[in-house]
Parts: C-alpha cells; structure tokens; sequence
C-alpha cells in the first residue's frame, strides 16, 4: 500500500514539475543534483541545513515569476526565492519538497534617471555590477553589505546594512518603489520615484526585510546621491576594546557624523593577516576602530580627522594611522572584509545581535566573560557606531600561527549554552537578535523572546493574509 501510495505521489509531482517546465521553458529549468547544489545552501558554514530542491527555476521575466507562483499555489509546492545566495542565515534553503526560483536572470540595468536620481532595476542585478553602472553617472548608492555578489533582490529582501549604515542608513531607506509578485501570482507595484509617500499602509515597508516570505521582488526603484567627492580611513589602535568603543558617543557630542566606524579585536586581524599575507598597518594596541570619513572635499574630511585624532587621544589611543590613498584604503578595507572568508572553515555560526550602541563594551566584555568559562574563541568585530556586532563562535583555537581544532562533542555540547547566554545577554540591554542579515532559518527560535510573543502572533496574521497556502519560503523567520 505504502509502495502505492508513494508511486502515485511520485507521478503526480512529476506531472507538476512538467508544467512547471513548460512555464519557463527547457533551458531555465534543472533538476539533476549537480546542477542543483549550489542552490542547496547559502553563505553560512554548516551544512547540515542544507536542502537540495526539487527543481531549480530561473524566469526571464515578471510574467514567468508570476505563472511559476500561480502554479505553486495550485500544487501547493513552496517556492523559495533566491538572490546571490549570499545570505548567512539559511534564507535562500529552500523548504522539503520545493522548488527554487532564482531571480539571476533577471539581472537588467533599466535605467538611470539622473533627474530624479532613481535607478530602476531587476532584482537578479548583482550589487558590483550595479555600483559600477552608478558610479558611471557620477551618481552612489550607499548601502553596502560586505559582499558584492548579493543581488538587489537579496538586499531587499532581508533589508541588509552594512559598515556605511550609521551615516547613511540601511537599505530599507534607499527603496523607494519595488515591483512585486505575491503568492497567488498577483503583480502589484508599491511606491514609485518619490521621496516621500504617505499613502497608505506602507506595504512597501512591509515587504522589504520580509525575507522571501509575503512575496518576490521582481523589479525596484532605489535612490541615489551625489557622491562623496574626498574619503579618507583612519586605524586608531586602543588598549582595550571599551576605550575603543567610549569614542563613538564622543564623535556623535562633537558633531562629526562617519561613514563607518568598525571595531575589529588584534588577534581577529592576526589571522587574517596570516591568511591573507598582508599587513595590517597598525601593531599597537588590542582593539582598533577603523574610521572611514567622507565628505564634498579634501579640506573637510581633513579637519575632521584631525578632530577625531584629538578624541581618540583623548581615549588612549597613542597613534591614529591614516590611509589617505586610495590604495592603503583598499588594502585596510581588503583585510577588514575578509576576516569571515579567513575564518570561515571553522566558524560555528555568525551572530548579528544589534544593540544600544552604548551597550557594546558591557555586552562584549560578557563575550570575553563567556570565552574563558566556556573555553570557545568567540571573536566579536562589528560596526561600532550603529550597535550591530558580529560574534563569530569558532569551533578552533588560532595558536602560534595554527589551527587547533576542538573535538565536535565537545564544541557541540558547550555552543547551545553559549549562545543562549549570548542572546539573554542582548535581550537585558534592549538589544534584539538581527541587526542586518535577518532571521531565515538558523535565528527563529530567539525571535519571539527578543520581539514578544504577541508580536510574532501579529508577524503570522500577515504572513496568513498574504500566503494563505504557505507557499513563499515557508520555514523562514517563524
Ligand atoms: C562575506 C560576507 C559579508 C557580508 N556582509 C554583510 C553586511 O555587511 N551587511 C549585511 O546586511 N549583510 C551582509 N552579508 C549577508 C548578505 O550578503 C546579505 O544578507 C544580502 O542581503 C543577501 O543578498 P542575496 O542576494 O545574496 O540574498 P539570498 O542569500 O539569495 O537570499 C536572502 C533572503 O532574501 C530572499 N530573497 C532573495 N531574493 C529575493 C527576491 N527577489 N524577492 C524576495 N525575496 C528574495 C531569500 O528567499 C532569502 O530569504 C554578508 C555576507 C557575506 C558572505
């Protein structure tokens, strides 16, 4: 009977998968293994979440999208959308049994409108192409999470952020129309090239940052600004990471306003220099704030480094390096991003707690606290200035120049403590569990006590009026 049974579901999803190919045609449709398994996980480390489809679907165009959702929502078969796959917390995985829309095709530059300082963009543009087609118009998009290969879609749709965030906010303020394909297969389009908009519930705001889960991004209208016309990166070394830290409301009472203010820990950047074979330009210290300033010219951004060189001073910093070319800037900035791909292979998770920007010191010297009792290095890096740290639980320990790793019962036993302490340690200083990456698969079950029951109730009420079949990305943030 169970032979039975299982045939006939085997026949009836073969038949379904069928008229899924008719709807994209042979070439945009995949279902051998090796095709398939890049879209079986995101950026994050672990694979044991990963998920291999029951087909990959790459549609050309809004109509396509639009079909793929109206036949899901017949067969009831959940579609996971799909950007770069460059996600960290399992939100591209597509759930048991469903199929994977990838947006990469859709990768067309529409148009820049220099009047209205708009871009208008399909979802699967690459973020490297579109900062190259920007600045081609002297125009800047300043959003920018750490990795290039994410697509408008993607950024869209977990709302990401990124180190120029604290001056310049996250992506959420830059999306000013959005066109969008809710699971039923209805197109509708939300905002436009406005700056302002107060028409209404803004759905707009509701679909950016809702993960895949309410409906695909298929097209967005973002703004742009002039550009910076001078920049300059600044290291300033400190002997402890709370000194480091105390800078920032310092900057904030003086009036000086960053690009971005990252604090990076010495024995993280000694890795990455091993690993990279590159120098880091400053030795001196412990922790280190990377500030990187921007403004309309040479003169301006001089005179505030000099004012922050006073500050940092002021808080024992005993030298403030300067990168003052554009080469020493890619060459800070290269090291600094690639801390994740250098430490990667034993990373256990990436956490993305967001905080009072206050409460960092008290809530990374809990960090240190949890290391030594629980003999894990936790290295912690993150954007100072805007509250969001990054923790990075790492399954090894870096000595003399080598990795030693630590036997998985152990690691495996200790992490769930760990990390519950860290979260509990967020939670008693108003902190909450996602600054920028989004809940996706790995961050749930810490969403209902960091935002409240009643409120998660409030998140499934809408998830319900709008996929009341639970096709888009089921699993995902609740
Ligand atoms: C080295 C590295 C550094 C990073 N640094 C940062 C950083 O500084 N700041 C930051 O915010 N993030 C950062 N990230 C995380 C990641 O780049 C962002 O979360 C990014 O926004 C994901 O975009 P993506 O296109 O790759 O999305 P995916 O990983 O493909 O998908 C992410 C989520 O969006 C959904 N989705 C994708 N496309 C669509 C669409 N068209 N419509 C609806 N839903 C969609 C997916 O279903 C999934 O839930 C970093 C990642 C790496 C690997």
């Amino acid at each position: 009977m169970l032979v039975l049974i299982y045939s006939l579901m085997k026949k009836e999803i073969s038949n379904w998968l069928d008229e899924l190919k008719k709807i994209v045609g042979e070439k945009s449709f995949f279902t051998r293994q090796e095709q398939m398994l890049d879209y079986s996980h995101d950026e994050f480390p672990g694979t044991e979440i990963a998920q291999l489809p029951l087909a990959v679907v790459k549609p050309v165009n809004t109509r396509q999208v639009s079909d793929i959702l109206k036949w899901a929502n017949k067969s009831k078969i959940p579609v996971t959308p799909r950007g770069g796959g460059t996600g960290l917390c399992g939100g591209c995985i597509p759930a048991p049994g469903g199929i994977v829309l990838s947006l990469e095709e859709m990768n067309r530059i529409l148009e820049i409108d220099r009047q209205n300082r708009m871009a208008v963009v399909e979802a699967g543009v690459r973020l490297r192409d579109f900062y190259e087609a920007v600045e081609k118009e002297n125009l800047f998009f300043p959003p920018h999470p750490g990795d290039e290969s994410a697509a408008i879609g993607g950024v869209i749709a977990t709302n990401a952020g990124g180190a120029r965030a604290v001056k310049y906010g996250v992506v959420r303020n830059f999306v000013k129309g959005i066109e969008v394909v809710l699971p039923d297969g209805e197109i509708v389009q939300l905002g436009g090239k406005l700056l302002k908009n107060s028409s209404g519930y803004s759905l707009l705001h509701l679909m950016t940052g809702s993960e895949g889960t309410l409906g695909i991004v298929t097209k967005a209208i973002l703004n742009l600004l002039p550009p910076p016309q001078a920049q300059l990166t600044l290291i300033a070394p400190f002997e402890n990471l709370e000194n480091a830290v105390g800078v920032v409301p310092a900057l904030g009472k003086a009036g000086i306003l960053p690009m971005a203010v990252e604090f990076i820990e010495v024995e993280t950047i000694k890795v990455a220099e091993d690993f990279l074979n590159k120098k880091w330009p400053c030795r001196e210290g412990r922790a280190h704030l990377m500030i990187i300033l921007d403004g309309s010219g040479e003169d301006e951004v001089l005179a505030a480094a000099g004012r922050i060189d006073a500050l940092c001073r002021e808080f024992g910093a005993r030298q403030v390096f300067v990168a003052d070319t554009p080469k020493k800037q890619k060459e800070v900035l290269e090291i600094r991003s690639k801390i994740y791909e250098t430490i990667k292979k034993y990373v256990v998770e990436i956490l993305d707690i967001v905080l009072p920007p206050a409460e960092i010191p008290a809530h990374v010297e809990r960090v240190r606290q949890l290391s030594r009792e629980y003999g894990m290095w936790l290295p912690t890096f993150g954007h100072a200035a805007d509250g969001n740290v990054h923790t990075l639980p790492l399954r090894a320990h870096y000595i003399d120049g080598r990795w030693q790793e630590i036997p998985d019962s152990e690691w495996k036993a200790i992490y769930p403590r760990v990390r519950q302490a860290l979260h509990d340690d967020a939670a008693s200083r108003g902190g909450l569990v996602s600054g920028e990456h989004g809940i996706g698969l790995l961050k749930k079950e810490y969403l209902e006590d960091a935002v409240g029951r009643n409120v998660v109730d409030k998140m499934r009420l809408i998830k319900k009026a709008f996929d009341p079949n639970h096709i888009l990305n089921p699993g995902k943030i609740f």
